[in-house]
């Protein structure tokens, strides 16, 4: 079959089957695995734009069929690929590894289909990556390309001008042209997020190369994006308010309209999935969730829906949240239980505020309300981390019985390129490691454990402070969880052995030894599995229900019902389906 595009999702290491990698917590407190297989939920809106303009459309995971399949050769298969373009993912930093030797391995089976990239991290870095890596033909910068993909695409197969092509660096004769970044559309309600599309692949391509990651389809979460950019600027991060600006040249917040934003709700609900909303409902001001709660609220909606938080909601929102949907969770990242810390970290609220959310989700009828801390801050040392953990401690004596939910975790592997840390790292409390492309690509490549990973150290942490206090906050975390009955005994020392080993093959690498198979095992144990918490403790729903795969069976007839364009086909399955449902 013949394709236009190809988007391909690369691990974060390309190699991590083939040499011993010490992982450790980077991934605790992501759905993905430690090779970050998860794809940008750019690739649907851009595909989406692409198909409704007529190109056809493909999205390969290469991550997980890596992950799934240990023979899975990823030159084989592209050997069998057959496009005008391929696109690769660069948007977070730690892909660099993957999307590097992807884009070579691209070129070296087909050296006349360009390469596309995009992303932050490739927006940040374009120049660079035009000048010194020949497998990549163009990168499209900013956080929203779907036009002027739209556009190169045209260009690529009509025989158009580059130069017209917004937001597009390139090479033309051996000089990179860097095109107007003028491509930043104020809202973001002009493009679809069709995630029909994603069924629509699995049933035309028959596998399931396109799923988004490892276990979706036992513990699925769909997201549900709110806006692009961001109000805030915590000081490590690539999404501020600060990175947006400088490398999207995007000055205010782009957000969906309340009405797009409950279609798209309505679209997960289709499936059954837990819905993940990205961005915090109660920025710009609390109108604009509110005018998405009001409606939501007479939609009937059953399914899990997580809400993010930046600053501590009002009880009185979460209230409204409570009277709009049946199944909510609440996530916030107060980073330090320590409040100077966290003020430096841009977070300016207290804890009595983040106490008062607490207890007004619960008494709005929360499920579930995780509290996310960090290692890795500014003037944070082993004082302010043991504080941290005795915070999270007394809040879990206060709400024992699984509501609340506290995490703590590294800041890794990088310090985003462009955000306020790594552009003023002596002014935010750091010092880098890593400056350009190459240099981070060179960690991941030469490294061995997550510590030789890690881009940056801070004022008062080491590289070995920050690895030796998240496996002891680690521990901690998991010792307090066993005492408020969210996980067990066994579970319990299960993660204090992993920790165990994981400390023990760090300080093998440094010492040189070859660990060799032992390593081998142990990169192994961590990539399968979390390293400090119990993975069910990320779950917002059960792994399993009947209605979900009567949901998902129902969708599948649909679509397949429309492909064969045979309706009666559709009514008659989902019929069947309804007595499950
Ligand atoms: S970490 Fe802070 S700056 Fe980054 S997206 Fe979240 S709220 Fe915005």
């Amino acid at each position: 079959m013949h394709d236009d595009i190809i988007f391909l999702h690369p691990p974060s290491i390309f190699d991590f089957r083939e040499r011993p990698i010490l992982w450790g917590p980077m991934n605790d407190l992501v759905p993905s695995k430690s090779v970050f297989e998860m794809y940008p939920i750019g690739f649907v809106s851009l595909a989406s734009a692409l198909e409704e303009n007529g190109f056809n459309v493909r999205i390969v995971n290469i991550a997980l069929r890596m992950l799934q399949d240990s023979s899975f050769s990823p030159r084989e298969y592209l050997s069998k690929m057959n496009a005008k373009a391929f696109a690769i993912d660069l948007h977070w930093l730690p892909h660099v590894h993957g999307a590097v030797e992807l884009a070579r391995t691209c070129k070296e089976v087909h050296p006349d289909v360009p390469v596309i990239t995009g992303g932050l991290s490739a927006s940040y870095y374009h120049e660079e990556i035009l000048r010194d890596l020949d497998s990549f033909d163009f990168v499209l910068r900013g956080d929203s390309v779907e036009f002027p993909l739209v556009d190169l695409m045209k260009s690529l197969t009509g025989g158009g001008e580059y130069e017209a092509v917004s937001n597009l660096s390139y090479r033309r004769g051996g000089e990179v042209v860097v095109n107007e970044l003028s491509a930043v559309p104020g809202d973001i309600d002009s493009f679809s997020l069709d995630y029909d599309l994603v069924y629509r692949n699995v049933l035309k391509y028959k596998n399931l190369d396109i799923l988004p990651f490892y276990e979706f389809l036992s513990r699925p979460i769909m997201a549900v994006l709110t806006r692009k950019g961001c109000d805030n600027n915590c000081a490590g991060c690539g999404g501020s308010s600060f990175s947006y600006s400088t490398i999207c040249n995007r000055n205010r917040v782009g957000l969906r309209s309340p009405d797009r934003v409950v279609e798209d709700i309505l679209k997960v609900q289709e499936y059954r999935s837990p819905a993940f909303i990205i961005g915090d409902l109660g920025s710009p001001d609390e109108e604009y969730g509110r005018e998405i709660l009001s409606s939501l609220a007479d939609k009937n909606i059953s399914i899990p829906i997580i809400f993010e938080f930046f600053n501590p909601p009002t009880p009185d929102f979460l209230q409204a949240i409570g009277d709009a949907v049946d199944d909510f969770s609440v996530e916030m990242s107060p980073e330090s239980g320590v409040e100077e810390i966290r003020n430096k970290t841009g977070r300016k609220y207290s804890n009595h505020e983040l106490e008062e959310a607490i207890a007004g989700g619960l008494e709005a009828g929360s499920n579930q309300f995780d509290l996310y801390f960090m290692i890795g801050l500014r003037d944070q040392d082993r004082d302010s981390v043991r504080t941290t953990i005795d915070y999270a401690s007394s809040l879990l004596e206060e709400y024992p019985d699984g509501y609340l939910m506290p995490f703590i975790s590294p800041y890794s592997p990088f310090l985003d390129p462009g955000s306020l840390g790594f552009e003023y790292p002596e002014l935010y409390g750091y010092e880098k490691y890593a400056e350009t492309l190459t240099d981070h690509y060179n960690l991941l490549a030469n490294g061995v454990t997550w510590k030789d990973f890690l881009s940056y150290r801070t004022n008062r942490l080491s590289k070995s402070d920050i690895v030796d206090l998240s496996y002891s906050a680690g521990i901690e975390f998991a010792r307090m969880k066993k005492r408020a009955g969210i996980i067990s005994d066994r579970k319990l020392k299960e993660i204090e052995d992993k920790i165990h080993v994981s400390r023990e093959m760090i300080s093998l690498a440094e010492k040189g030894g070859d660990g060799g198979t032992e390593q081998l095992k142990a990169s192994l144990n961590e990539l399968d599995d979390r390293l400090t918490i119990d993975r069910g403790e990320l779950d917002w729903a059960n792994a399993f229900s009947p209605r979900r795969l009567a949901a998902v069976l129902s969708k599948g007839a649909k679509i397949y019902g429309k492909t064969i364009k045979d309706s009666k086909f559709y009514s008659r399955v989902t019929s069947l389906l309804h007595l499950f449902s």
